[in-house]
């Protein structure tokens, strides 16, 4: 019985760990061992890309995808502010 339950863990397990780069491409933090949406709270049972890609994607993508690369615009140019007032 405990070597089943041991078993189980240990394949429950496999894989399973935040990956920091969820961060940006999926808006996702790890809070408490759960994969936590940064745009409506929502957590994702599973550490697991697929699930976390999957709640960005159903949820968030059409409305964030403007505005993500709009972040990633604005940086560039704050860069090249900096760059050019040196
Ligand atoms: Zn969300």
């Amino acid at each position: 019985m405990s070597y089943q339950q041991t078993k189980k863990r240990k394949v429950g397990d496999e894989n399973r760990s935040f990956d920091e780069k969820w961060k940006l491409d999926y808006f996702f933090t790890l809070v408490k061992d759960k994969a936590v949406c940064l745009l409506c709270s929502d957590s994702v049972s599973l550490l697991k890309e697929y699930n976390v890609k999957r709640h960005y994607e159903t949820k968030h993508e059409t409305n964030y995808k403007n505005i993500q690369s709009q972040m990633q615009k604005d940086q560039l140019n704050q860069l090249e502010k900096s760059l050019k007032q040196q």
